[in-house]
């Protein structure tokens, strides 16, 4: 069992970041009419690799979004490869493909926004 205060790796924290914002980016875009409530962040790992983050999410996308940061934080892979070229798939049915979604969508909005600066920011 980790400990709390365990530092996690730039790639896992720079993952967390970056999953975190396109979810954001795609709840933004698809989920207007949805109730939102900032994410609660009671894991310090998460804590600390977000900063001071806050990121706004509808009840589905929150959902996602904890799937995913549970997934990356136990993921046993150091280092930690891409999640679309790891065998493991340790998300659960429908999460994966979800996420999935949600990356490309943000990727692609960000790309027609002229936004390769952040792209670019996110990938590297
Ligand atoms: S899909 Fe693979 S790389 Fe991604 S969190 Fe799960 S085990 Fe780790
Ligand atoms: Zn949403």
């Amino acid at each position: 069992m980790p400990s709390l205060f365990e530092r996690l790796s730039d790639k896992k924290g720079k993952d967390l970041r970056v999953l975190g914002d396109f979810i954001a980016i795609y709840c933004r875009e698809h989920h207007q009419a949805e109730a939102k409530a900032p994410f609660p962040i009671k894991d310090d790992r998460l804590r600390s690799a977000l900063g001071d983050k806050s990121l706004v999410l509808c009840q589905d996308c929150s959902r996602l979004f904890n799937h995913g940061t549970a997934k990356l934080l136990l993921c046993p892979y150091d280092p930690k490869p891409k999640c679309k070229d790891c065998e493991t798939h340790c998300y659960a049915p429908g999460y994966r493909e979800k996420v999935r979604e949600v990356m490309k969508f943000s990727g692609q909005y960000l790309i027609k926004r002229g936004r390769l600066d952040l792209l670019a920011h996110y990938l590297f």
